[in-house]
């Protein structure tokens, strides 16, 4: 993909473009938080991504591996880091698959014992 240098529409930064771009990538976040803020603001629950965003002042911050609460599933109290306020976080576990040609032992033996009954 070429690249070019632009100036950003929004803060006339030079920064490296692909022809589809017209912001630097400072002002997207600043444009993402905004858009996470307006929605947050109307009561409904934004999609944060890899790490958990205040849906009072938009601030992003790592999940602490110290506290349980941000690796158990479901919705928890937290308090943002940046101003203090209390929020609901929504967590949800995410899986990922991978597959094999055999069924492991145990499962073609459960299988097994179930058609020993029927
Ligand atoms: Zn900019
Ligand atoms: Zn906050």
């Amino acid at each position: 993909m070429p690249s070019e240098i632009k100036l950003c529409a929004e803060c006339g930064n030079p920064f490296k473009a692909q022809f589809y771009e017209s912001y630097c990538s400072k002002c997207n976040k600043k444009f993402e938080r905004e858009e996470f803020l307006e929605e947050a603001a109307v009561g409904k629950e934004v999609y944060c991504g890899d790490n958990p965003v205040c849906p009072w002042c938009g601030e992003e911050y790592e999940a602490d591996f110290e506290d349980p609460d941000y690796y158990r599933e479901g919705e928890h109290a937290m308090t943002c880091p940046e101003c203090g306020k209390e929020y609901c976080l929504s967590i949800t576990v995410s899986y990922s698959y991978d597959a094999c040609r055999e069924l492991p032992k145990w499962m073609a033996e459960d299988r097994r014992r179930t058609e020993e009954v029927s």
